[in-house]
């Protein structure tokens, strides 16, 4: 999966934790890379999105998936106006 630039998959990482209902913590965000745990205990999720040279934008590197841990309704990456774009 490809974006144009780092400021999409943020606002992707954003809508994902909203609509599973997952707490997305950001380990790492500069204007290359992010990488995204989750904050429940025992979850493998790993996330990270970066440059590479053989495509413009970002792509996702590293995917591990997540698994059932429960339903979050305080996230972190989610604000009042994370819907509004
Ligand atoms: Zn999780």
């Amino acid at each position: 999966m490809t974006f144009k630039d780092i400021a999409e998959p943020k606002q992707f990482c954003k809508l994902y934790a909203l609509a599973k209902k997952v707490e997305l913590v950001v380990v790492k965000s500069d204007k290359n890379r992010l990488r995204y745990t989750c904050a429940a205990d025992g979850c493998p999720l790993l996330l990270l999105i970066s440059g590479d040279m053989t495509t413009p934008g970002v792509s996702v590197i590293t995917l591990v998936e997540h698994i059932e841990c429960g339903t979050t309704y305080d996230n972190s990456v989610v604000f009042n106006n994370s819907l509004v774009f």
